[in-house]
């Protein structure tokens, strides 16, 4: 059945991946996205395509739209530069524009996904982290206003469900990586990809001695769109990413031996302040009640990435600008 579905932050990395899955799937889909870091080359292709329509849009502001079967809550800056640049603007995103969507969700009885994130588990204690676990997020530092902002909207969710019985999915999605990322959102693949495409240093932060662990795009995807498919009484939260853990080192020891350039690996840089030491999920949650598990290993998912990172044209992306 073809359903009419919002997708906030549609034209971002993970949003522009989704409104494609959901109009290839034969459903109507409305993107709202203010373009602070999303670009319209992201959705380029889905213009003129009748299941399909871009609404420029802030979610910090309210906004009204008829009959929706679903809304997709992915609108805030995700790489910690992007959302630092304005930290106070990120945290009204996360509240303002979740309690938006789940008004809009509670008049029109449409289900409510919130991309939520690992980092309401802060620099975690606990590894690989599980749903119960209840984090270590510093509330004063430069992290915050993410961190916490994607907290007070998983409050936010559970509270509209509790109060007004709207339907909703929260997913904590662990680090993601793909072709369409922002390539100048200082986030490691991309920032370690480009670097080694142009023979630059690959720049680790701290020793390389951190890990994360890395989720190809499309299985991403495939989690959300499963979460959203679960019956009412299914809310999460459900951890979603990938089991495989690396350090920081081994991811860049892995692109420079892929991208096969003359890049050296260069350790002068401080590790940022409240910078996670380990990050791992449990994804035991996802595999019981979304049958979902991850299925792109590490290197194949960087071969996507790094052969898309080749065929773009680095003047079209633009630093964030205070003009969005
Ligand atoms: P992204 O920055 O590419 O996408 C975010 C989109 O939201 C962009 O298109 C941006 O322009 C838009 N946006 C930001 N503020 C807005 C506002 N006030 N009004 C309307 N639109 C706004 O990042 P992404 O990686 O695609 O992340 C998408 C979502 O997934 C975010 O909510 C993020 O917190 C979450 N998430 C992503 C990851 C990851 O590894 N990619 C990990 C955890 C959580
Ligand atoms: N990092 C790095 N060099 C870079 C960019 C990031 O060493 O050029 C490190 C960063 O300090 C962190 C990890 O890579 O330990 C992942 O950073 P990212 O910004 O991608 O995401 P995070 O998981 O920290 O939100």
């Amino acid at each position: 059945m073809s359903k009419r579905i919002l997708v906030t932050g549609g034209a971002g990395f993970l949003g522009s991946h989704l409104c494609d899955r959901l109009v290839n799937a034969g459903h109507s889909v409305i993107c709202m996205d203010n373009l602070f870091t999303g670009v319209m080359l992201n959705i380029a292709h889905l213009e003129g395509n009748p299941n399909f329509e871009f609404i420029r849009h802030d979610v910090t502001e309210g906004f009204k739209i008829d009959a929706l079967d679903e809304i997709y809550n992915l609108a805030c800056p995700a790489a910690p530069g992007h959302y630092q640049f304005n930290p106070v603007k990120t945290m009204k995103t996360s509240v303002l524009g979740t309690m938006h969507a789940l008004g809009l969700g509670k008049r029109v009885k449409a289900k409510v996904l919130q991309a939520s994130t690992s980092e309401v588990y802060g620099d975690p204690d606990v590894h690989p982290q599980p749903e119960s676990y209840r984090g270590n997020v510093n509330p004063i530092g430069p992290r915050a206003c993410y961190d916490e902002g994607k907290r007070a909207a998983e409050s936010l969710m559970f509270d509209y469900h509790r109060l007004h019985q709207t339907r909703i999915k929260v997913v904590r999605i662990f680090n993601t990586y793909g072709p369409r990322m922002h390539p100048f959102d200082g986030r490691v693949v991309s920032n370690f990809i480009r670097q080694a495409l142009a023979g630059e240093a690959i720049t680790i932060y701290g020793d390389g001695s951190q890990s994360r662990s890395f989720c190809f795009v499309d299985d991403l995807i495939d989690g959300l769109v499963r979460a959203m498919e679960t019956g009412d009484d299914f809310t999460g939260p459900v951890n979603i990413g990938n089991e495989q853990e690396f350090t920081i080192l081994d991811l860049a020891q892995k692109v420079v031996r892929m991208v096969g350039g003359a890049s050296r690996i260069e350790m002068s840089r401080p590790l940022p302040q409240d910078d996670p030491k380990q990050r791992c999920p449990d994804i035991m949650l996802a595999r019981r009640e979304l049958k979902w598990a991850p299925t792109i290993e590490l290197e194949a998912g960087l071969r996507r990435t790094i052969d898309w990172f080749k065929t773009v044209d680095l003047t079209q992306y633009r630093a964030p600008t205070p003009n969005y």
